[in-house]
Formats: C-alpha cells, structure tokens, sequence
C-alpha cells in the first residue's frame, strides 16, 4: 500500500495525505478489527455512529465551532447547498418574519452565479449585491464595498458568497460582515474548508463539499447557527410560496437525526475523520493556514519575477491562496508548458476550460517542497521560452 509521493495540483477532486490513505485503505477492508469494513458497517452501528460523531467532534475542535452552531453532514455536493440553501433558510427567515424575502447574492466567479441561479431557479426572486463580472465576461477581483448594494434587512433572509471562487482564482481575505446588520451571512468555503480560521459567530451558514481540503467526493459538510432551524409548517411555507425541501436536505430533519437520517456514506465521512485526525496531529488550523501561506506566496512571487512572461488574472488584493491561476504569454505554450510539467510528474494544472491557462491548486494536503518543485519548474520554463 505505497506510492510515490505525487505532486499533484489538480482542483478537486484533490490530493490526499498518502498516510490517511493507507489508514483509510486498511479500514476499508477490516475497520477497528470487526472483521468488516468501514464502507460495510451499518451506518446505525455503534461504530458507524461513532464515525459520524467523532468527525463532528475533530472538526468542531480544529476550526473552534461555537455551541451556537450545528455540524451535518449531506450527500449531493456544494451543488445541492444552491439549492438546499434557499429553500431551507428561507423557511427560517419566513418563521421570523412571515414572509418569503428575497435572497442577496455577492457574485465573484462561476460558484456564486450558478448558486444563484439555482435560487432563481427555484422561484425565489433574488438581490444582486455585486456581480463582479467585467464587461469582456472575465472574473478576477472583488469590487470595492462601497461600489455594493446593500439590502434591506428586514427583507432579506440571508447574503450569499463564495469565500474562495475554485474556477476564478478569487478568494475573500475578509467577508464585509458590518456591511449587513440583522442578516444571515452564508458562504461556500468548498474550496478552502478549513484552510484558514474562520469567526463562526459572524455566519448564519458555513458548507463545503469534502472532496478538496478534507475527503473524497460523496459528502458536504454544513455549519448552521441553531436558531436557523425552526420552520413554519408545510401548509404556511405553501401559502409564502416557499417551495418544501426534499427530505433528505431539510436541515432540521437530517440533524434531528445525527446527519444519517437516511444512508450516510460511513467511509467517505471516516476519511474525513482521519484528515481531521491528521491535521490535529500537525499543530492545528494555524499551522495548515500559515503553510497555505508560504506555498502561496511562493508560487506567486515565482510568477511575478516574469511580468511579461506569465500573467496573472486576478487582483492581488483577491488573489486565491487554494488556486493559483495564471496564463502564459498568448497561450500558444501553454500545451509544451503541461507536457514539460507532467514529464517530472507535475500534473493537474490544466486551467478550468471557461477560462484557460493553467490553475494551480495549493489544498492542504499539497506540500511545501512539491510547490517548491513547481515554482523551480515555473521558473525554469520562462527562462527556457520567454
Ligand atoms: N462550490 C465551489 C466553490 C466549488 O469549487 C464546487 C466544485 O468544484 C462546487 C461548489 C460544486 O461542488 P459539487 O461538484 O460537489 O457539487
């Protein structure tokens, strides 16, 4: 069960610690010695129940989730948080208020335009804060707050953003929270969850899809403020014209019942459990936060040292620490630069195909010395072209 360290930079589904997977591998086959794996327990077990509460509890320890929020766990990805979120929080907002609202989107990239689609979508009638899509169709900056429209707190049930934009390279350094009294703040931190420490008692919802930072693809992990969990009945929410969550995504149920109120994935939530296990052997959520940021600044400051060679997109003050994207002069290297890449086993840096280019991307399980060996090869190749 051994491989050869990869230097893999590719945007999720991502590289894992190969030591979490040896674990994981083991426990697939025979999990705590019962003769049975993880992937096979039942997810009513005492040791299928023990996975999903030991993650809950790794996870609360890392990223010091307060008692006033919740830990669930969903199937269906950050997808199914575009859709979950509106009509959930929706029917929170509308237990408050007696009225249906109108949800607020911050759009900085493709995560936070699709989310808010969907709301659309699903007949809720939504608030543009900011669309930061340029005139030539680009993302690649955060525009200035006071440039926003701020909505009416009394009308609005939550203020969607993406924290960390996986397609665009566009991360938030700060969330304007002051900008939005008495409104719910939620945000899809798919692409760095648990990069960084995060205040929980500014945000109404926190969600990530596992299959990046923290697991494979099958589960999302949700942070909800308890008091976002009382809803009016189905007939009230019919008479608001909210439209009902399927079961298995309405949050008061799925918690009600400890996130297995139908078939959780046990082993994709124990890998999960043993990064989580594995990041608090390393030092914590500091530790992981302050390597992001030396992986980062290395690879940016590479880049940079080529101004007419290697150009970056994005604004530095929005720059992503999770995904470095960047192209290379006209493009017409850009298939010689994959090739000479993958030829010394640097792989996954193809850029997302709406953008093009190439896109890094640093998770927490990508080390220092492999991006050592990408900003030495990145250096190497302009010197090589340019
Ligand atoms: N949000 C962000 C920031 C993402 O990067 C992605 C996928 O890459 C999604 C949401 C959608 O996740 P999924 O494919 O799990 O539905």
């Amino acid at each position: 069960l051994d491989r050869e360290e990869p230097n893999y930079f590719g945007a999720g589904p991502a590289q894992l610690p190969t030591n979490v997977l040896q674990q994981a591998a083991k426990d697939l086959i025979n999990f705590q010695g019962l003769g049975i794996g993880a992937g096979e327990i039942s997810h009513r077990s005492a040791a299928g129940v023990g996975i999903v509460n030991h993650t809950k509890e790794y996870l609360r320890k890392l990223w010091q989730i307060p008692v006033t929020h919740e830990v669930f766990f969903l199937q269906g990805g950050g997808t199914t948080g575009f859709s979950s979120i509106p009509t959930n929080l929706s029917a929170a907002f509308a237990k408050k208020s007696g009225k249906k609202g109108r949800p607020a989107y911050v759009i900085t990239g493709s995560w936070s335009k699709k989310a808010c689609e969907e709301a659309e979508r699903l007949g809720f009638d939504s608030q543009v804060v900011v669309n930061a899509k340029t005139a030539d169709g680009k993302f690649g900056d955060i525009p200035d707050v006071d440039k926003w429209t701020i909505p009416v707190a009394e009308d609005t049930p939550y203020v969607y953003y993406c924290d960390n934009e996986t397609v665009h390279g566009v991360e938030f350094q700060e969330f304007p929270y002051e900008k939005f009294p008495g409104v719910e703040i939620v945000a899809d931190m798919s692409s760095n969850f648990l990069s960084k420490p995060v205040d929980f008692s500014k945000y109404g919802l926190v969600f990530g899809g596992a299959q990046k930072n923290v697991g494979i693809a099958g589960v999302t992990i949700y942070i909800i403020k308890k008091s976002l969990l009382d809803y009016p009945s189905v007939k009230e929410l019919r008479k608001l014209d909210i439209p009902i969550t399927p079961i298995a995504f309405d949050y008061p149920t799925v918690i009600s019942k400890d996130s297995a109120y139908n078939t959780i994935p046990t082993f994709a939530v124990h890998i999960i459990e043993l990064v989580l296990e594995n990041l608090i052997k390393k030092g914590g959520i500091e530790i992981q936060q302050q390597e992001n940021v030396k992986k980062s600044d290395l690879l940016y400051s590479t880049l940079e040292k080529y101004p007419t060679f290697y150009h970056l997109p994005v604004t530095k003050r929005a720059r992503s620490r999770m995904n470095v994207v960047f192209t290379i002069k006209d493009g017409s290297l850009d298939a010689e630069f994959l090739k000479e890449a993958s030829d010394v086993k640097l792989t996954g840096l193809k850029g997302h195909r709406s953008v093009g280019g190439m896109r890094a991307s640093l998770y927490n399980a990508v080390t220092l010395p492999s991006v050592q060996l990408l900003a030495d090869f990145v250096d190497k190749f302009a010197k090589a072209h340019q």
